[in-house]
């Protein structure tokens, strides 16, 4: 069996799955990439596979934005968030931008939708802020 080169592999697409997100990791020295990586940034092995990842992490940093294509309503939030897998994920955050806080606990979140200018429909996925306790 002939190993496939980087160029002949496809990562896979970026979907959720049903406890978290789909990433990668590293077969050589265990380190995880989200999306799944073609070749290790810690040890350059190409001998990657999919991996499921958490669904929930620590939001390191976010920023609002007041500036959005047509179709997306402002003002929405970005944000950092770490997962206990050691990758750092960047994703849209749902609820309100005022009751954010970086070092909150934060969950993906499915089914997360925008139109796009023509109408269509994107689907991507996002973070949700946890409740407070
Ligand atoms: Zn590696």
């Amino acid at each position: 069996m002939v190993a496939a080169t980087a160029q002949e592999r496809t990562p896979p697409e970026m979907e959720e799955t049903s406890s978290g997100l789909q990433g990668g990791q590293c077969l050589s020295c265990r380190a995880f990439s989200f999306p799944c990586a073609l070749i290790c940034s810690e040890c350059l092995s190409e001998d990657i596979v999919s991996a499921e990842l958490s669904s929930d992490g620590v939001l390191y940093a976010y920023s609002v934005v007041h500036q959005a294509p047509a179709g997306w309503p402002v003002p929405y939030a970005l944000g950092y968030v770490d997962l206990r897998e050691g990758v750092r994920v960047l994703a849209h955050l749902e609820g309100p931008a005022g009751e954010l806080r970086s070092g909150a606990s934060v969950r993906f979140v499915s089914g997360h939708g925008r139109t796009a200018p023509d109408g269509a429909p994107l689907v991507t996925f996002a973070i949700s802020q946890e409740e407070q306790l």
